[in-house]
């Protein structure tokens, strides 16, 4: 099957991008197909993700919010050991809407530092969030306000610890910073896990010198979700000399996290408390005036790209604001589902329609879907106590019932990854992980599974079983 790619990086890619096309053709219908599997090229494939281009940004996110899983379980038939996929915007020149002035400023900045192969992980900052497009209110000023007050007054508040739940604005606002210091000063923008990775990596390869010159050779150093960077005796040790040693020599520190710093879990008092001694701010859920604010900002935005007016109702805009409380991501995913439903429909949808195409969102921010409420549906079904879904046994009658029930908490809900563990009994976070990819393999082989949780789904939405 694979290498049937008559083209002149056949040595290059063993994956062949045509043939996955196709069986998303098939899997998502012509219309997904011509609308955006279409518009995605191979750029690169590395051993275990690839690097896709796509032509914007409302692309990019249409797809990473919608297809991405379907697309990488396609991809893993061919090569299972590809874990992940990066989706990169490659506008072309005469494509008007492109944000070349941006990118460009980003890609060719000489003083984002590098390291050879890696710099797709690092210092991925995104040039379109700026401070510029963050919409502020009662809920998130204060974040706000201390991110400028670093961006400008060097060295101010440090560290600068910002914490909010899920889809709130946190990588935004680092971003944001990054952004912005980034003109004149080396940054490293990370996630916790990458930076745990990466720690692996060196020290399996012998590498930690470079790796720490790497980390403390920087004048700004912004780690995204702190929450994951837990367990791992050595690793902790070498970020908080990490930490001290830029401390010491002045550099920024910014970390973001899901929690306040005493409430991470498995994170040394020491960190904690060099975390604490900074400054520590919050960001809440937004306020409904925020709310209509990001819309209305959203739909403009929109509006500008596409060149047409998106003549989305007062009735809708506050249906939406007064019913998606939760999260700001959601909010921009409501609104790009409307976009996209006028564009395949060529016309506004009405609020009926808008009720159903929001419907999954509605559900999921009124609360209907609570891990409590999956795990009894599970339970049930699979003819299992809850205790024994939430014990340590391991058999295997138990086994799967709780990856079920874990699998569908990750994507029914938006918790995190440590909060679904707690939930289940205080589990790792990498438990959860494991248990989420093994469900995801299963149900790509194994019709029997599909089917199982296309019905808890169905259940656990609508309490109702024969309908998909
Ligand atoms: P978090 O990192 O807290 O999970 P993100 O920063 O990824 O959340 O935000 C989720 C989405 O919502 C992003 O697309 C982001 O640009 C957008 N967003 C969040 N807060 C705001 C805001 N105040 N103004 C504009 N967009 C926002
Ligand atoms: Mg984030």
């Amino acid at each position: 099957m694979n290498n049937t790619f008559n083209h002149k990086n056949f040595e290059k890619f063993n994956l062949n991008w045509t043939s996955i096309q196709s069986e998303l053709k098939l899997k998502l219908g012509i219309e997904v197909y011509e609308s955006w599997i279409k518009k995605i090229n191979l750029i690169e494939e590395f051993n275990n993700y690839i690097l896709l281009a796509v032509p914007t940004r409302f692309i990019r996110d249409w797809i990473a919010s919608r297809y991405l899983d379907q697309i990488l379980q396609t991809i893993k038939k061919h090569k299972k050991e590809i874990i992940r996929i990066e989706l990169k915007i490659t506008e072309n020149k005469d494509n008007k809407n492109q944000r070349l002035a941006d990118s460009n400023q980003v890609n060719n900045n000489e003083k984002v530092s590098f390291i050879k192969e890696s710099h797709l992980q690092y210092n991925r900052i995104d040039p379109n969030k700026r401070f510029e497009n963050f919409l502020t209110g009662s809920s998130n000023k204060i974040a706000f306000e201390a991110s400028l007050k670093v961006s400008d007054n060097f060295s101010h508040y440090n560290p600068l610890y910002i914490y909010g739940g899920v889809g709130l604005g946190k990588t935004h606002l680092l971003n944001s910073i990054g952004h912005k210091m980034n003109k004149n000063k080396k940054v490293m923008f990370i996630s916790a896990e990458r930076f745990m990775y990466q720690f692996v990596k060196s020290i399996k390869s012998n590498d930690m010198v470079k790796f720490k010159e790497y980390f403390r050779n920087t004048d700004v150093l912004i780690i995204d979700d702190i929450q994951f960077m837990n367990g791992k005796e050595a690793m902790q040790e070498e970020f908080f000399h990490t930490f001290n040693a830029l401390l010491d020599k002045n550099s920024q520190i910014i970390v973001s996290a899901d929690r306040p710093p005493n409430k991470l879990l498995r994170i040394q008092e020491r960190i904690k408390s060099r975390f604490s001694g900074g400054l520590v701010v919050d960001i809440q859920k937004p306020e409904f005036d925020l709310r209509k604010k990001i819309l209305n900002h959203k739909i403009n935005e929109l509006t500008n790209l596409y060149t047409y007016k998106l003549n989305i109702t007062e009735e809708i805009q506050n249906f939406i604001s007064g019913k998606i409380t939760t999260n700001v991501r959601e909010l921009v995913g409501a609104i790009n589902r409307i976009v996209s439903f006028s564009r395949i429909y060529n016309k506004m949808p009405s609020l009926s329609e808008t009720k159903v195409i929001l419907k999954d969102l509605l559900n999921l921010t009124e609360n209907n879907v609570t891990i409590e409420s999956i795990q009894t549906i599970v339970c049930k079904f699979f003819k299992i106590s809850k205790n024994e879904m939430l014990s340590s046994r391991r058999s295997r009658y138990l086994v799967r019932p709780r990856q079920t029930a874990i699998y569908l908490t990750k994507i029914m809900t938006t918790k995190s990854l440590p909060e679904i563990g707690r939930e289940f009994s205080n589990r790792d976070h990498t438990t959860i992980i494991h248990s989420v990819k093994t469900i995801e393999k299963l149900k790509e082989k194994n019709t029997d599974m599909n089917d199982n949780i296309n019905k808890l789904k169905n259940i656990i939405l609508y309490k109702k079983e024969n309908e998909i």
